[in-house]
């Protein structure tokens, strides 16, 4: 007898665990709310090509990802390529890649600039995440690495108001650390020529091929943990099914909402969980916004970073962007899409005043990533939980690593080798 397994979201961790428990013994069913596989990374239709809705790279160090990518054979000719970065302050666009453009990043001070420039050098090669205290604060740690006017006039700006929308002085240490020993600022970059969508595309068709089943556009009703019973609905019929192994992969305020059972104290830990929103336009203009810069964080603006895709995959119709709003979007869900592009491209206008753009799309996404605050690891789920047979996966598990594809499909295999561990017994 095969086990039974219930995965909730058909995101890349969802479909990663999908994919092995089926080389296993088990029977595996997907449950995904949205009408599309792929959750945070999956694409939409433009100029007859797959786009991302929110920006995706891959860099050098995605090892996972890229084997993934290898195996449906989707990197193509792809060419990987050292980005340019840049930050854009009251309406004027400064490099910072290079020792001479750091030099002439007028909106820091003199020592601030060689300041900026010898943490960059220490990013690069001498920082070690790992040494660093589960608790500390990223703002102390900045104070005493990257020096005061730098961690108020940088980094309260980038990682605390525009990322997070909370003080530097709340967000891990370690995590920000991780972030930053990924080095996105020196990394080689690339896109697949046929796009990061093929992956989910082959996932799903590989899981279906191996007898795993995947229902979209369902919702979930009610899952009683200790009786292992879910509840759902699919296609207007209201289903009820037993499960031997359930992995949650969906944004645990989510989860919450029709879990029944689960111990008190654990769903108080679980509970305190926060997760910072999105708010973003994909846009085709005629010409580059900017022929240099991949990367252009913008501070004290209602947009916060503009990523210029076409300069890493020059092959749609149009050059692509996104642009993105982290912290505090949420003010912008009660928007209509309208409004939300005369707001945004109004701020792009101030950058790139010559901008004509052919096409553009809204994208909102409630659970962008959790906040990684420097409490974290003292209430944030992990793979396993009191409950027998209730495990967790995804990025809400990957705590210290940067969130990305990479620790997304890592956490779903994960997940399906812990299970494979406690089950073995059986199989
Ligand atoms: C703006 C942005 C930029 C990013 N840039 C990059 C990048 O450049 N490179 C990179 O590698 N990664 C990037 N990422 C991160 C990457 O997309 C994610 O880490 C990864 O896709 C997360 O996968 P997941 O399966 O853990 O979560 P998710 O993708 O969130 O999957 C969860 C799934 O659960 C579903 N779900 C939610 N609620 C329910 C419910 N009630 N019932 C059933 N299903 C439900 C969702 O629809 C979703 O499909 C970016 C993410 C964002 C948001």
């Amino acid at each position: 007898m095969k086990k039974n397994v219930v995965i909730l979201g058909g995101g890349l961790a969802g479909l990663a665990a999908a994919d092995e428990l089926l080389n296993k013994n088990y029977n595996v069913l997907i449950l995904e709310k949205a009408p599309f596989l792929g959750g945070l990374a999956s694409s939409f239709v433009m100029e007859n090509e797959q786009i991302p809705r929110f920006n995706h790279h891959i860099i050098n160090s995605n090892k996972i990802t890229i084997e993934y990518l290898n195996r449906y054979n989707l990197m193509g000719n792809n060419t990987w390529k050292k980005i340019k970065m840049a930050m854009g302050v009251d309406s004027k666009i400064h490099g910072v890649n290079s020792p001479l453009e750091l030099l002439k990043f007028s909106y820091l001070s003199f020592w601030g600039r060689i300041k900026m420039g010898l943490f960059g050098a220490y990013l690069i090669f001498l920082m070690n995440p790992e040494k660093i205290r589960d608790n500390l604060d990223a703002e102390s740690w900045l104070l005493k690495y990257a020096g005061k006017e730098n961690t108020i006039k940088i980094w309260h700006h980038l990682y605390a108001k525009n990322k997070f929308n909370i003080n530097l002085n709340e967000i891990s240490a370690k995590q920000f650390a991780h972030r930053l020993y990924e080095k996105e600022g020196y990394d080689s970059f690339t896109f697949p020529t046929k796009g990061i969508q093929g992956m989910i595309d082959g996932l799903e068709k590989d899981i279906i091929k191996k007898g795993g089943k995947i229902l979209t556009k369902t919702d979930i009703i009610e899952l009683e943990v200790k009786k292992k019973k879910i509840k759902y609905s699919n296609n207007y019929k209201t289903i009820e099914e037993e499960y031997d192994i359930l992995i949650n992969t969906i944004p645990v305020p989510e989860l919450l909402k029709f879990t029944k059972n689960l111990p008190s104290h654990y769903t108080e830990n679980i509970k305190k969980l926060r997760y910072t929103p999105v708010v973003g336009l994909c846009f085709g203009t005629k010409e580059f916004l900017n022929k240099r810069y991949y990367w252009i964080n913008l501070f004290n603006e209602r947009i916060h970073v503009v990523y210029q895709h076409s300069l890493i995959i020059d092959k749609y119709k149009s050059k692509v962007s996104w642009c993105v709003r982290y912290g505090g979007s949420e003010e912008d869900f009660k928007l209509s899409d309208e409004e939300i592009k005369q707001i945004y491209l109004k701020t792009l206008k101030k950058y790139f005043p010559d901008m004509q753009v052919n096409w553009c799309f809204v994208f909102r996404e409630k659970y962008a990533e959790p906040i990684y605050d420097r409490d974290y690891l003292n209430y944030a789920p992990s793979y396993k939980t009191p409950v027998e047979g209730f495990y967790n996966s995804g990025i809400q598990v990957t705590f210290p690593k940067i969130r990305n594809m990479n620790v997304a499909l890592e956490s779903g295999i994960k997940a399906a080798e812990i299970i494979e561990k406690d089950f073995s017994w059986f199989s």
